[in-house]
């Protein structure tokens, strides 16, 4: 490892403090200054024994009732997900108008059309870069979710005027959105909700990764490449990204709020020691969750012959590490140099790989056409001479995928799912600590009311006080050893009561 990161010889100190687990104090601390500063009620963190930290129910909860919300840490939407779905880049709620929303996925399913490669834009998923490619048929079909010849394309002027809002659609006012707010930095990538959702983003990661043309030339080229190659092989990197910024932009507060104090009492500090205790004020809430090095964890794919085990840990290694150097060359920072070596890289990514929850918030799209499809006689007719051409060069697939929805929740990096609602893969400090059993008492479901990119937790029996609070990982039906094979890619063997009493 350090033959190919020399910063990994260079910060060995840093780093191994960076990667000491978090002792029990530091631990309960941590989460219960979380749980104060987010008012969550009715919950704790405990670590008991060997078994690790878990979430446990400080009152009594009943079915079906709201356990936690947890807003995300950082998350990302998927690079293909971002053609169907025009969300707020950071709370991830819809924006701009059902209108918009159409015109926007029918222009670029037009566009995609015409675009016979259009496969190879901005691919994010893993099936297509992953799989055997030798079979085209199969690999385009999933790239392409709905094949064009079953949609009735719209006149262009017909989506172009949905998009500009001079068409609009009736009863649309009922499932009004946020205007669209462009990023102050002129990216064109990065939409929001608000002003505060795009102040919050570009104070908490954003103004390190924004391409916007107030960047420096050489800067952005540089993301722009770091982007390019996370999109082609695995987006898990942009979420990497979003914490190391984060975990700088985190630094520089606390040590410049430091500086203040200091002027204020006329006081000083060891400046050596001083770094790296910032450092490690940063890290916290990577730290806090940190298990093991991606390229160890990941789960062998099973196209991957296990002879091979070795040479694709390997080549994982390698992604990271060719993954890094381009976002070193973007946002390299003097002071956070530990951050850049392979093995807070591969400690980070590994962290995603094991904790990441699906993004998933349910389209108002869908809800708009579920709402005219509920309309009756006369009305019904009137709406659908417009609506109905709509449909039909959405696809003939569309109410499929309505109905589809609820299933796909747990679908991570399925292009074959709905592409209505937005998927991505986000981090969340809180819903992190739950462990798994496969008879869980709560679930992550989202309600009619959860409209934004947080996870929530709902009581699926009635919880007592005192009780850990768990959800299931896998298929919790499906057979003793089927739960047991997917739960192996976590890490870990079941010894839940269903387990127990389910072993042969
Ligand atoms: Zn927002
Ligand atoms: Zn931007
Ligand atoms: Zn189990």
């Amino acid at each position: 490892m350090d033959s190919i990161c020399p910063i990994g010889s260079r910060c060995a100190t840093q780093i191994s403090a960076l990667l000491t687990p978090p002792s029990p104090f530091q631990l309960q601390e941590y989460y219960h200054n979380l749980l104060s500063a987010r008012q969550c009620s009715g919950i704790t963190v405990k670590q008991e024994g060997n078994f690790g930290k878990g979430l446990y129910a400080d009152m009594d909860f009943k079915e079906g009732e709201l356990v936690l919300k947890d807003p995300m840490f950082v998350g990302v939407q998927h690079t293909l997900n971002k053609i169907d779905c025009l969300v707020c880049s950071f709370c991830f709620r819809f924006i701009g108008s059902i209108e918009l929303q159409i015109g926007r996925r029918l222009y670029m399913q037009q566009l995609k059309a015409n675009d016979s490669d259009g496969c190879n834009v901005g691919n994010s998923s893993k099936h297509c870069h992953d799989m055997d490619s030798s079979d085209e048929d199969k690999s385009s079909q999933q790239c392409t979710s709905d094949s064009s010849k079953t949609k009735v394309p719209l006149p262009e002027a017909v989506v172009e005027s949905l998009m500009n809002g001079q068409l609009v659609l009736p009863f649309s006012e009922k499932f009004s959105l946020p205007p669209a707010v462009p990023c102050p930095g002129g990216c064109r990538e990065a939409y929001y909700c608000s002003m505060s959702c795009a102040e919050a983003d570009w104070d908490s990661s954003h103004s390190l990764l924004c391409t916007g043309e107030s960047s420096d030339p050489a800067h952005r080229e540089a993301l722009l490449k770091f982007i390019k190659h996370a999109n082609e092989t695995n987006d898990i990197f942009l979420l990497a990204a979003k914490a190391i910024s984060s975990t700088i932009l985190r630094y520089h507060k606390l040590k410049a709020a430091s500086f203040e104090e200091q002027l204020k009492h006329n006081t000083s500090c060891d400046s050596n020691n001083s770094n790296l205790y910032f450092l490690l004020e940063a890290w916290k809430p990577i730290w806090m969750g940190h298990k093991r090095r991606w390229w160890d964890c990941i789960a062998l794919p099973d196209d991957v012959d296990p002879s091979d085990e070795a040479s694709f840990r390997l080549q994982i290694k390698e992604l990271a590490f060719e993954s890094l150097q381009l976002l070193k060359t973007a946002i390299f920072d003097r002071e956070c140099e530990p951050f850049f070596s392979l093995e807070i890289y591969g400690h980070i990514i590994g962290m995603f790989e094991l904790n990441n929850l699906d993004l998933v918030v349910a389209s108002p799209v869908e809800d708009y056409f579920l709402y005219i499809d509920d309309l009756t006689y006369p009305n019904k007719e009137e709406v659908e001479k417009i609506t109905q051409p709509i449909l039909d060069a959405l696809g003939e697939n569309y109410s499929i995928y309505c109905e589809a929805l609820l299933k796909l929740v747990l679908c991570l990096y399925c292009l074959n799912a709905s592409n209505l609602e937005v998927k991505g893969t986000a981090f969340f400090p809180l819903q992190s600590c739950l462990n798994h059993s496969c008879c869980p008492n709560a679930k992550a479901f989202k309600r009619d009311e959860d409209k934004d990119g947080q996870a929530t937790i709902i009581a699926q029996r009635s919880i007592c006080k005192g009780e850990e609070i768990t959800i299931s990982y896998v298929d919790e039906d499906l057979p003793f050893e089927e739960r047991q094979a997917s739960l192996a890619d976590y890490g870990f063997r079941c010894r839940c009561p269903k387990c127990i009493e389910e072993e042969p």
